[in-house]
């Protein structure tokens, strides 16, 4: 389509929430029409055969692009201009070169992982992680000859150096996958520490890219691709979504890292659909409106928290204060504490189900990020089979709730999440 878009006046960028209405599409090709439409449509049609040639001869990098001619649009499997309308405008807010949307956050996580990993690689990762993603890590790629190798807040460089010497002598860094802010415990991880990493273990004939799933505080409270990542993921179900009503994910970073991602995509299929790419085209205007309402309702609810005596070990980024050892990264690498909060009830499992069951606005459901709140209980659903041992590590404890602040009036949160305490 169109390579170049207005972004600017009188030589001053406009934000990312200015552009969301109207970045990447004409009404003109559209009869007018104000919004884009839903191309609902599997395949598009050549104006000759020399044009379809020349399409293809591009798409399947059969030869260069010349200067200003995009990959015409050829099938919905390899592009649609609901998709690219999408990513144009999913590239804004991390500024980004390229951006690949997905059918979940799963399919981009696992896209991007047959993009950069081989059969004899290690995957290196840090925990806690998605649920999802620890078991995609620990039970599938094994079975393809790749070997996972975790690390969680607490380790260095040198110590994640010891435990590849030790457990994966002589083998391959393919990939270095990093979630923070951790679900459920909002530990960080140093990005930068992982792109250091990825530094000392990159070869001439490759380089290991650093991926950030970027799902808890991004795209407007994290841009991991300024503190030095390769790619930056995201479950686009959750709050770029955002209303609880569609499963979706993108990728993003500069064209060099996202080629393979992308064909890797057109290859096994997983990219999202026109018209859920339409609907996240709709969140997208309300993204940042979203996500400041969401945190400033978190501030207000963990503020409530955090003296309340049935609530212990309080996991929330807006409470770090200056002794904190993560106070210096969340300083450096986030711009926001979002509004994800976790939570330890005394009394175990008993007390955080008896916590659960007695909300009465709050919806007892896994998922996040959306306009409703949500709460669930890791041990037994998100995390349910992360090992015993790991849980006890990583702070994923019985008494563990977590939930999702919603954007609605923070004195009923306040009130809900106060009387089921009190139910307790
Ligand atoms: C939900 C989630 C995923 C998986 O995304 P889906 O859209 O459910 O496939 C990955 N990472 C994080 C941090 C998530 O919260």
């Amino acid at each position: 389509m169109c390579a170049k878009w207005e972004d600017s006046i009188k030589g001053r960028k406009l934000h990312p929430e200015s552009l969301m209405m109207g970045y990447g599409y004409k009404p003109e090709w559209s009869e007018g029409s104000l919004k884009s439409p839903i191309f609902q449509t599997s395949t598009f049609v050549f104006k000759t055969a020399e044009e379809g040639k020349a399409f293809f001869e591009v798409a399947y990098g059969l030869r260069k692009a010349n200067e200003g001619e995009g990959i015409g649009l050829i099938y919905s499997r390899l592009n649609n201009p609901d998709l690219e309308i999408l990513e144009d405008r999913l590239s804004l807010w991390d500024g980004a070169e390229a951006a690949a949307a997905f059918k979940s956050g799963m399919a981009a996580i696992s896209t991007t992982m047959w993009a950069y990993l081989r059969p004899g690689d290690v995957l290196l990762y840090s925990r806690p992680i998605y649920g999802g993603t620890d078991h995609l890590a620990n039970f599938v790629l094994p079975e393809f000859g790749i070997t996972p190798i975790d690390f969680d807040c607490r380790d260095t460089i040198n110590s994640i150096e010891a435990r590849l010497t030790r457990d994966a002598p002589g083998k391959r860094v393919g990939l270095i996958l990093i979630e923070t802010p951790a679900n459920p415990t909002n530990d960080l991880i140093d990005i930068a520490m992982g792109t250091e990493l990825a530094r000392r273990h990159s070869t001439d004939d490759h380089k290991v890219p650093v991926a950030v799933d970027n799902t808890f505080l991004g795209p407007v409270f994290q841009r991991p691709l300024d503190h030095g990542a390769d790619i930056v993921i995201y479950s686009a179900t959750k709050f770029i979504g955002g209303h609880s009503d569609l499963i979706a994910g993108a990728a993003l970073g500069s064209e060099e890292m996202m080629a393979p991602v992308r064909a890797m995509r057109t290859f096994l299929g997983t990219m999202v659909g026109p018209w859920t790419g339409w609907l996240l085209l709709r969140s997208l205007e309300t993204l940042s409106l979203r996500m400041t309402r969401q945190a400033a309702n978190a501030a207000r609810v963990a503020e409530f928290l955090r003296d309340h005596d049935k609530v212990l070990n309080l996991h929330y980024l807006g409470h770090l204060d200056a002794g904190h050892p993560q106070f210096e990264l969340f300083k450096r690498q986030c711009l926001g504490s979002g509004s994800m909060i976790a939570f330890e009830i005394p009394g175990g499992e008993p007390a955080a189900f008896r916590f659960l069951n007695a909300l009465r606005m709050v919806h007892l459901a896994v998922s996040l990020g959306g306009t409703e709140s949500l709460a669930e209980h890791p041990a037994s659903m998100t995390h349910a089979d992360v090992g015993r041992e790991e849980k006890d590590r990583l702070g994923v404890t019985d008494g563990l709730v977590r939930i999702s602040i919603g954007v609605e009036h923070p004195d009923d949160l306040i009130l809900d999440i106060g009387q089921a305490l009190d139910a307790v």
